[in-house]
């Protein structure tokens, strides 16, 4: 089958190296910009579309095999935007950003352009695997002590304060991510991409069960500013479901930034101006008890965001190579270090219960090294390529006995190992981990063997709660990811112009060179254990990749509990504190969906181009996967 020859602008974009700074758009920082691609221009709203009917849930399939191409997200309608991207000739690029603008529609609490997020491609053409870090970024007049309530001088209570706040939005990525992900690697203009998703803005989806309940879940803030309960309460209520919710104010704001692009019509301009105002004064409605404090992000922030397009993480797991994001995400240095500790047993060896507590073992030692080391690279010296050491982690699985380890646990001496086991360095507390459980995530295979594996975010489900008043979107709460207190031994304090650590781990794994298996969750920083434990389920316990991702799961972030979903507590819950001492908890109040960790998606490749594409099948009301040509 022959490709689709890609734009000129993005075969340029292929040459760009690791660690090269992007502006918006993809050119090169120090390089002028080019012109916006080409696009047609989109085509205006008819004036009766309000009134259209609106589109109907696509069918909510957890596991599709096939060929020609696969798609999976926790959302059918950007599944299908996705699926038929892929029928019309677009490849995984424009597949991927098409389907990520829908998520923005139909998920907006939990994505959109007022977030961010990081984008991995495999280009098979070249079999190489590259990223795009599409993180927030703090303001660069940001204090260090931007959580510290001048009123009081103690920290901000983490919610309500921080949680709904102007002080904890940051600069957003994500309208930068996609379109320099098309110019890099799509064959579609930004605003193609973009069409499907300003209809299904316009013409309106039906309301789930998931979206009233997030909606209900943030009644209280999202009435706190009148752009946000316009919006999400018309009415003064959640949207009924069934009903259906039509976000025409956005349909504008995608149409803009297609017709005009990001640079024009959001990181400068009006809209630029709007979102500075709206942080640094949130238009609060006169009623809230809410504090809000305001923030600092300006118009110079906007228009001085930078993509960071830099080298995945690399590690190999019994002759798998794992592909995932460097810092400023922990995900892939997290992730891979765990698995080299991993590597030392034969998990598919030892029983169920002992494979788990390993697991369980090695992602509290992982994450105790990814406290203390893992920040933003441009800002903290992250000494990756000790953390993602044989050595290291050989040395690391030394304190990995027949029960549990007390936790929190230390962190590893990267500057001092050698593989063999000894005593390790006690340096720092893990801080408090103040992650939630929002995000969405998709994957995505066309007909040429390109994959994306993208992760993002508006941080909390409701971000910051404040829409951008009249332009239908909401903005991040993403630095709340920074600790909160300034530690200068900390590498995730705060500092003006970094990225918050981020826990989001988009992955691509090859065997051989090619493509294995592709996945990434949502869920704060249960990302990092849900993604380990989906590669421990399939590559070690002999689950099928449906099985690995339905399976119940738990996680160990290095502290003295293990946050665990009810049926695997009461599935592994005895033994693994009866006879290897781990102390098991609820996730969530342990009765209701809230207890859901991680909504994954994957893919998995077979031979001659079958491809089993799966999303998750309960978890948040269940995802969506679709094939091209299904397999008899
Ligand atoms: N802020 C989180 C992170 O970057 C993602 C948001 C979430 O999943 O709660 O890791």
């Amino acid at each position: 089958m022959s490709r689709t020859p890609r734009p000129l602008v993005a075969a340029l974009g292929l040459a760009l190296a690791g660690g090269l700074v992007l502006a918006p758009g993809g050119t090169a920082a120090t390089a002028t910009p080019t012109a916006p691609t080409a696009a047609p221009a989109a085509p205006a709203a008819p004036a009766a579309a309000a009134e259209a009917k609106p589109i109907a849930a696509p069918p909510k399939t957890a596991t599709s095999t096939g060929y020609g191409g696969a798609v999976s997200s926790v959302d059918p309608y950007a599944s299908r935007v996705g699926l038929t991207v892929l029928k019309n000739g677009g490849n995984a690029t424009d597949a991927a950003v098409a389907m990520a603008s829908a998520l923005g529609v139909t998920e907006p609490y939990s994505a959109g352009i007022g977030g961010g997020g990081y984008f991995v491609h495999y280009d098979a053409r070249t079999g190489t695997v590259q990223t795009l870090d599409g993180r927030e970024t703090a303001p660069g007049r940001m204090p260090t002590d931007a959580f510290i309530d001048p009123e009081t001088g103690e920290p901000y209570p983490f919610t309500p304060d921080l949680v709904t706040s102007g002080v904890s939005v940051g600069t957003p990525g994500t309208p930068a991510t996609w379109e320099t992900a098309l110019r890099r690697w799509g064959t579609r203009s930004l605003s193609q991409a973009l069409q499907p998703s300003i209809a299904l803005a316009r013409k309106g989806f039906v309301v789930d069960d998931t979206f009233r309940q997030q909606t209900e879940d943030n009644r209280e803030r999202f009435s706190a500013f009148p752009a946000t309960r316009r919006l999400f309460l018309p009415g003064g209520k959640a949207p009924a479901v069934g009903s259906t919710f039509r976000n025409p104010d956005l349909a504008d704001t995608l149409t803009a930034i297609g017709r005009r692009g990001t640079r024009a019509a959001f990181y400068t301009g009006p809209l630029a101006r709007l979102i500075a105002r709206t942080v640094q004064d949130p238009p609060t409605s006169s009623s809230t008890t809410l504090p809000v404090p305001p923030g600092f992000l300006t118009v110079r922030d906007l228009r001085d965001y930078r993509l960071r397009a830099q080298a995945p993480t690399r590690s190999s797991y019994r002759g798998y190579t794992v592909f995932g994001m460097a810092p400023s995400s922990s995900g892939g240095s997290t992730v891979g270090e765990a698995l080299n500790i991993l590597e030392g047993s034969d998990l598919s060896a030892t029983d169920e219960p002992d494979a788990l507590h390993r697991y369980l073992e090695a992602s509290a030692l992982a994450f105790a090294d990814r406290g203390a080391h893992v920040g933003d690279p441009a800002y903290v010296d992250v000494p990756l390529r000790d953390l993602l050491a044989d050595r290291f982690a050989a040395e690391r699985a030394c304190q990995i006995g027949d029960t549990a380890m007390a936790k929190p646990t230390e962190p590893g001496d990267v500057d001092d190992y050698d593989g063999t086991c000894g005593a390790t360095a006690a340096t720092t507390e893990p801080a408090e981990d103040t992650e939630n459980i929002s995000t969405t995530n998709l994957t995505v295979t066309d007909r040429w063997g390109d994959v994306v594996e993208y992760t993002l975010t508006i941080e909390q489900t409701g971000g910051s709660g404040i829409v951008v008043p009249g332009k239908g979107f909401l903005l991040n709460n993403e630095l709340t990811d920074f600790t909160t207190v300034f530690d200068p031994a900390d590498p995730n304090r705060i500092q003006p112009g970094k990225r918050p650590r981020s826990s989001m781990s988009p992955t691509i794994v090859l065997k051989d060179g090619r493509p294995f298996l592709a996945l990434g969750s949502p869920g704060g920083s249960t990302i990092i254990t849900t993604v380990l434990q989906m590669l421990v389920n399939h590559l070690d316990l002999g689950m099928s990749l449906p099985e690995a991702i339905a399976a119940p799961r738990a996680s160990q972030r290095n502290t003295a509990t293990v946050t665990a979903e009810p049926a695997f507590i009461a599935a592994y819950g005895t033994i693994l504190e009866d006879v290897y001492g781990h102390d098991l908890v609820p996730s969530g109040d342990g009765l209701t969906s809230a207890s859901d960790i991680g909504a994954a998606t994957a893919i998995r490749f077979g031979r001659k181009g079958r491809v089993v594409a799966v999303a998750e099948p309960v978890r948040r009301g269940g995802g969506a996967a679709y094939v091209v040509r299904p397999a008899r």
